[in-house]
């Protein structure tokens, strides 16, 4: 399953961030999902779930996740736009783009632990 592996990529890289000491006081994951990463969050956090039922060491962390939105950035004008109903135009000069800027990536926004 597609979310599994985006939580073992998590805890991995997590894991290569942190001593072990410090991650078993973690309490909160904050995860930033673009609207076109194909990620759901509520797959996610099943399959969070699934990987860490009661009793394992990471069962207690409680994992945010924010919707980020689409942008894209004009071409022409450079202009920044936030993307609405999946209109890849510029609102200020009307030329369409896919210069992509936000709303495809996964990132670790926080990581919040109990000390
Ligand atoms: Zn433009």
């Amino acid at each position: 399953m597609h979310e599994t592996s985006i939580v073992n990529s998590i805890v991995k890289t997590l894991e290569m961030e942190f001593e072990a000491e410090k991650l078993d006081k973690m309490i909160a994951i904050y995860l930033k999902v673009g609207k076109l990463s194909n990620i759901e969050p509520r797959l996610l956090h099943n399959a969070y779930t699934a990987k860490y039922p009661c009793g394992t060491k990471f069962h207690h962390v409680k994992l945010h996740i924010e919707s980020t939105d689409i942008k894209i950035k004009c071409e022409d004008c450079n202009h920044i736009t936030q993307i609405e109903n999946y209109r890849f135009i510029c609102e200020k000069c009307d030329k369409p783009s896919k210069n992509l800027i936000e709303g495809e990536e996964m990132l670790i926004h926080k990581v919040e632990f109990d000390d």
